[in-house]
């Protein structure tokens, strides 16, 4: 294999004090994503990451939130060090300052640290619609951070420029390896038979490397390649009977003589770009802690990725029954919304369960990469609103003439009609529910679309 056929997509960080339009330009970069993600049922999205895209080259954006480097005590501080943690993952910074406002101690202050920090940083002036002459733009060359870039994030101006220039070199590389001969990604897409890329993903302890260790310590390690950049992924590769793996590492983990160990502590830019990068993601939680809001986090953004899920409850080893059935109850009460994952317990110290556990991300795999047949969707659409027709919507009554599928992992269902723009989510569940039914497909995500013809 070729020494690191995944990447990880880049890293924008916005950065900048509180109200200077940081989520206002979070949301605009963002927006583009947001169709998919509104078709796949039951996301707690959540507002600090999410994708942008720049062409067709889909990017990371990540919200700092506030920004107060001065701060010295309880949640400003933890603040202040989530934002220097997402600063040093991020590939690009953009910096944002309020136009109107002008720079304060503050902008000072978070400049010289990303003076510090050695990333690459643009400056941008926001709130500067309406500016005319940008005179007012000068000022902010004292910053140190090269030249000011005016948007307005509200209205839109100069976003995209902004964008572009933020990830002009870096997606060069990236156009760079595509148009080689060895370009891995092109061939990847579809079949089932190929390698598996799987990514193992959950809280601090959890028992992700123990897990690990524990498959790829009883196999032969095929290959295992350091990382030429930050965004080469780190890649395991490992078979069990006649499938073949590639661990797409979430913990940052290094080769040690024979095991491998964490060295990194928890950084959820890691997780998600791993998360993306993975066909399947087994999402490990302690079965011995519960069920925690951090879980349901790392389960929200797997579901927003649209990836396949297994989700494993491990150190089943460690607790009684009464535990046990805690924990599942627990379990239903809280992560619901990942109904269509196979849910299996195990105990990675042990090794018991591990099996199953693989079994259940290979019919996953299966499930996400399935081909479905346009007549068979047509059929299973027609059979589906005859027993239940949709509702109406004034006088309309929406018409589902065909379905067809737009793509795989998550599969995409496109049901082609009129007056499709009424048809409450609710319709499209339990269409997406008969579609699950007829063609068997547990572990993935299904993403149910509507296009309307007039
Ligand atoms: P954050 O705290 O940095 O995330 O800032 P927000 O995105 O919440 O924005 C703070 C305020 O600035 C809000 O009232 C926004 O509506 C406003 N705002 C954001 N971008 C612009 C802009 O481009 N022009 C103007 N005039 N206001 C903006
Ligand atoms: P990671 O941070 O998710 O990679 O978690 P580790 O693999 O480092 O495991 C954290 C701790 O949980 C270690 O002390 C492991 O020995 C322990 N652990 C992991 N898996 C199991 C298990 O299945 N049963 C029990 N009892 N302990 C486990």
């Amino acid at each position: 294999m070729s020494v690191a056929d995944t990447r990880f997509k880049p890293v924008v960080a916005l950065v900048g004090r509180t109200n200077v339009g940081k989520s206002t330009l979070f949301n605009r970069l963002t927006r583009s994503r947001a169709a998919l993600v509104a078709n796949i049922s039951g996301l707690t999205r959540d507002r600090h990451y999410g994708e942008g895209r720049v062409g067709d080259y889909p990017y990371i954006v990540v919200d700092t939130g506030g920004f107060e480097p001065v701060a010295t005590r309880g949640i400003l501080v933890e603040m202040a060090r989530q934002t220097a943690q997402a600063i040093a993952e991020s590939d690009v910074v953009i910096f944002l300052v309020d136009g109107r406002e002008g720079i304060n101690a503050h902008d000072h202050e978070i400049a010289r640290l990303l003076r510090k920090s050695g990333q690459r940083v643009l400056l941008a002036v926001n709130k500067a619609e309406g500016m005319r002459d940008h005179a007012g733009l000068a000022q902010f060359h004292e910053l140190g951070l090269g030249e000011p870039h005016p948007i307005s994030a509200a209205h839109g101006d100069g976003v995209s420029a902004l964008a572009d220039e933020a990830l002009a070199p870096l997606l060069a590389e990236q156009a760079a390896e595509a148009a080689g001969p060895d370009s891995g990604a092109a061939g990847e897409e579809g079949a089932p038979d190929h390698r598996i890329k799987l990514a193992i993903a959950g809280r601090p302890n959890v028992g992700k490397s123990t897990l690990i260790n524990t498959l790829v310590g009883e196999e032969r390690v095929i290959a295992y390649d350091l990382p030429g950049t930050t965004r080469d992924a780190i890649e395991i590769e490992f078979e069990r009977g006649d499938r073949r793996y590639t661990l797409i590492d979430t913990a940052g983990l290094r080769r040690r003589g024979k095991v491998f160990e964490t060295v990194e502590k928890f950084s959820v830019i890691k997780t998600l770009q791993a998360i993306e990068a993975a066909n399947v993601v087994l999402l490990l939680i302690d079965a011995s802690d519960g069920i925690s809001d951090q879980d349901a986090h790392i389960a929200g953004f797997i579901t927003e990725t649209g990836r396949a899920l297994v989700v494993g409850l491990n150190k089943w080893d460690a607790i009684d029954r009464e535990q046990r059935e805690w924990v599942q109850r627990e379990y239903e009460r809280k992560l619901r919304f990942l109904s269509f994952a196979r849910v299996l317990n195990l105990s990675a110290l042990k090794g018991q369960g591990v099996g199953p556990v693989l079994k259940a991300v290979d019919a996953a795999h299966a499930a996400a990469f399935a081909k479905l047949s346009t007549p068979k969707l047509t059929r299973t659409l027609q059979a589906a609103v005859e027993q239940q027709p949709p509702p109406r919507k004034g006088i309309f009554r929406p018409k589902m003439r065909y379905a067809h599928q737009g793509g795989q992992n998550p599969p995409r269902i496109i049901i082609h009609g009129n007056a499709l723009d009424a048809v409450p989510d609710s319709y499209r569940r339990y269409l997406e529910g008969q579609f699950r039914e007829a063609f068997k497909l547990a572990g993935t995500p299904l993403s149910v679309e509507f296009k309307t013809s007039h």
